[in-house]
């Protein structure tokens, strides 16, 4: 663990430092943080991000802790747009898949929609086994151990 908080401090990357400084945030426990996208595409538009430093969407892989990190990063989601934006049109929550990506920190995006301005939806766009944008439920598919899609299937 000591590890792991030196490679961050050592690493410019701008979420780590978030989760480094003591700025107050939208939410925050010993795995994930949330807070207001700087530059925001909808009506609320947050961020949830692992406090851990996993790079992309390609680095979570069939595991219980993965899977249980993202349904967590995603129920903090949905708890803080319901909390602040319960009349917005429709909730949104997915991450962009490398290429398509900014910022190198694994980062739920979380929409209230409308997209403001419009075309920002546009951002937002799955190209389907191309990549773009994949929704939350979706990856949680593709990551979901396959003991419990077994247990699932055998009720
Ligand atoms: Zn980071
Ligand atoms: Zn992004």
């Amino acid at each position: 663990m000591a590890e792991v908080a030196s490679t961050a401090a050592a690493s410019p990357c701008i979420f780590c430092q978030i989760a480094r400084s003591s700025t107050p945030l939208l939410h925050q426990d010993d795995k994930v943080l949330a807070f207001q996208d700087i530059n925001p595409s909808a009506f609320r538009h947050y961020l949830v991000i692992p406090v851990e430093h996993i790079p992309t969407v390609k680095d979570l892989q069939r595991r219980p802790e993965d899977y249980s990190l993202v349904s967590h990063m995603l129920n903090v989601g949905k708890f803080l747009l319901q909390q602040d934006a319960p009349h917005s049109l429709q909730h949104r929550f997915g991450f962009h898949q490398p290429p398509c990506n900014s910022i190198n920190h694994l980062h739920l995006h979380c929409f209230a929609l409308p997209f403001i301005p419009r075309w920002k939806h546009l951002k937002y766009l799955s190209f389907g086994p191309l990549g773009g944008f994949i929704e939350a439920e979706k990856l949680l598919e593709k990551i979901k151990p396959y003991c419990m899609e077994l247990h699932g299937r055998l009720g």
